[in-house]
């Protein structure tokens, strides 16, 4: 079992955004995700005043790129404009962001951070302990596993898991009136919002990608389970008139008048945020929002308590703060679904509600309301409060990688091994990968467990059939045993066989063979063979070498080898982008790397004068740079050529 801070289980925007503000405050997080990949469908589609200043509060909104501002909005189908809210306020109104892309961004801001993010991955039971929580999990090859963490946080949804298995009281009723919505190509009809029928309700508007997005609800008599196309259809024309049967549909759901809330947002070590702790009528976007708010209440004030800041007493104020807006805003959405869904006889109470909202301040209270900011604000994360729990006398660490795992191949000496002590000592889990000394390997494990990190050592010789199968194999014992799990976050394509001993007019073709498959066509397909496993956040560093960019005769075959390194760098940066994962090379000059040549005082002065800095480099000096390059600090470089020579090639 291997410990952290806190579970979140769930990996939608409540989840992920919670996991990025847990990490923010320090804490140690891995995130539970039960599909596999996010489910692509946009349900949620606009952010309100409170979250996007929450957002960019935490520098994060920038990620979400140009977010377009949508229509007035509404209450209850009434016309009501959420920039009444406060016409001072920068981000009053409400701004198109569909869930999917919402996801995307959070989750490698949050893996960024240091979450680790398990897809594929169910809770399966929950029993609180002494200590903490032990949390049994199924993995995505049906293998259970156990971890043990100090607090678990259900984000999974209305159908919330922990909230079940937690015996939380979710009080309330379920829908007893019902919308359908569907996404339909091929199909011409107008827009129109929320229009009212003698017989129902219909919305629709055309997306850009030229599907339609309908939602009908018909008085009277309510669909029950999921709906078919042709229940959609047949709504639709009963109320609207308009025969749309031979539209394709895309995407069919249902949602309903629910209104359930959990009595208690904490019990013991277990938390609820979003849909977990009150379902309610997606109206107007307010659930995504209120979710996301619960998160940005929550995730500073957990962080604070798992690393030691707080007392637990403090996450009393999470369900004192929140219990109360989310009770407001399922009475205000009930409120919707009676002028939304009611028939004639809602007639009259339409009419005075339509009178009410001529007044500037009943719509600017409603507006404050939908928007969030009339809620108190949350806390803010204290950046990474210190000294952090999961410091170790003797490790100068800033936990920038807490919770990754990294392979650095070649990592038995020389900088390899300088980068897996730096690696570990900002928190990342190493495989510490070697061909022939074991020895020597098994020396940077013990420095880092010295120093309080974790390692374990792999061995598979490069260059040979079979040797990258053979080092996938240790690596993911190694990685499975530790987490439950064999996901790689980082790759630092190290190892390499430097010289092949002879002029290049002597070289031979064996010779050559050699060095290309140790140094080019093993880190390819090492990198092919990584990817499997590398999420979004995700860092891969090749070694080259200062000599591609100087003539070096003597090492021609070399150079031509860390040249084609340089080309895999350059030409997989675009495609890995999109993933969130970024590749870059290092190209070391002359690196003190242990061998005997830099006993050698003469040697050494002679080799220092290649560096503008007038010494020859430490295995350190390299492996800081390549350290950087992992971290969140480097998420804007990816594709570079990162000259860490010392100033040798300045000429
Ligand atoms: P090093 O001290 O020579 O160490 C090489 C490492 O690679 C060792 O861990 C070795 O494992 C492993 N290795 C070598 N051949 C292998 C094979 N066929 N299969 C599996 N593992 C193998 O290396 P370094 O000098 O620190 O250089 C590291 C990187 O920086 C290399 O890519 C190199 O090209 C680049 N670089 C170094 C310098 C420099 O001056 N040091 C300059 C420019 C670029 P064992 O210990 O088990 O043998």
């Amino acid at each position: 079992m291997s410990p952290t801070d806190v579970v979140v289980v769930g990996a939608g925007p409540v989840g992920l955004f919670l996991a990025a503000e847990l990490r923010t405050g320090g804490a140690r997080v891995v995130v539970l995700e039960r599909l596999t990949a996010p489910s692509g469908e946009s349900r949620a589609s606009v952010l309100h005043a409170r979250t996007m200043e929450i957002f960019a509060d935490r520098g994060f909104l920038p990620r979400l790129g140009e977010l377009p501002a949508v229509g007035p909005g509404h209450f209850g189908g009434l016309r009501l404009d959420l920039t009444e809210a406060d016409p001072d306020h920068p981000y009053a109104g409400q701004w198109e962001c569909l869930q999917h892309h919402l996801e995307t961004e959070l989750e490698t801001y949050a893996a960024g951070l240091g979450a680790q993010v398990r897809r594929g991955h169910t809770l399966t039971g929950l029993r609180e302990t002494d200590a903490g929580v032990r949390v049994e999990v199924r993995g995505p090859d049906d293998a259970t596993y156990a971890l043990s963490a100090r607090y678990v946080v259900g984000c999974d949804g209305e159908h919330s898991t922990v909230r079940s298995l937690g015996g939380f009281d979710f009080a309330g009723h379920d829908a007893d009136k019902v919308m359908l919505r569907a996404d339909v190509a091929g199909i011409e009809i107008g827009n129109r919002r929320l229009e009212r029928f003698a017989d129902g309700i219909a919305t629709a508007y055309r997306r850009p990608d030229g599907t339609t997005r309908l939602m009908v609800h018909r008085f009277g008599e309510q669909p029950a389970g999921e709906p078919a196309f042709a229940q959609v259809a047949d709504a639709w024309a009963a109320v609207t008139g308009e025969d749309i049967r031979h539209g394709e549909p895309r995407w069919l759901n249902r949602f309903g008048t629910v209104s359930r809330q959990v009595t208690e947002y904490r019990r013991g070590r277990l938390l609820l945020a979003g849909d977990a702790a009150h379902s309610q009528m997606p109206v107007g976007g307010q659930a995504v929002n209120l979710g996301l708010q619960d998160a940005a209440a929550l995730g500073p004030r957990l962080a604070r308590v798992v690393t030691g800041a707080a007392g637990p007493g403090l996450l009393d104020d999470y369900h004192a703060e929140r219990h109360p807006v989310g009770s407001r805003t399922l009475a205000n959405i009930q409120a919707q679904a009676h002028l939304l869904f009611g028939a004639d006889e809602v007639t009259a109470l339409r009419g005075v509600f339509g009178e009410l909202l001529e007044l500037g301040s009943a719509r600017r209270h409603l507006a404050r309301m939908i928007s969030g900011l009339d809620a108190p604000q949350p806390p803010r994360p204290s950046l990474r409060p210190g000294p952090s729990h999961t410091h170790q006398p003797g490790r100068s660490t800033v936990d920038r990688l807490t919770d990754k795992t990294a392979l650095v191949t070649g990592s038995s000496r020389g900088i390899g091994r300088a980068t897996a002590i730096r690696l570990a000592r900002e928190g990342a889990l190493v495989a510490v990968h070697y061909t022939a000394n074991e020895q020597a390997a098994a020396e940077t494990v013990e420095l880092i467990e010295k120093e309080g990190g974790s390692a374990f050592t792999v061995r598979a010789e490069l260059g040979v059939p079979g040797d990258v199968h053979e080092l996938f194999l240790g690596l993911e014992r190694g990685l499975k045993e530790r987490t439950g799990d064999t996901r790689l976050d980082i790759l630092v394509n190290n190892a390499a066989v430097t010289s092949t001993g002879s002029a290049p007019e002597d070289l031979t073709p064996e010779e050559f063979d050699r060095s290309f498959a140790v140094n080019a066509k093993a880190p390819y397909f090492i990198v092919q063979r990584a990817l499997g496993q590398m999420p979004s956040g995700g860092r891969i560093v090749n070694l080259t070498t200062g000599v591609t960019r100087t003539s070096v005769p003597d090492q021609v075959a070399y150079a031509m080898t860390k040249g084609a390194v340089e080309q895999l760098t350059f030409q997989l940066a675009r495609i890995l982008a999109p993933r969130g994962i970024t590749i870059n090379s290092v190209a070391p000059g002359i690196t003190d790397n242990g061998g005997a040549i830099f006993d050698n005082p003469q040697a050494v002065e002679a080799m220092a004068r290649f560096s503008a800095f007038n010494r020859v480099g430490e295995a350190g000096d390299v492996a800081d740079v390549i350290t950087f390059l992992t971290t969140d600090e480097a998420r804007w470089i990816t594709g570079a050529f990162i000259d860490a020579t010392g100033g040798t090639l300045l000429g």
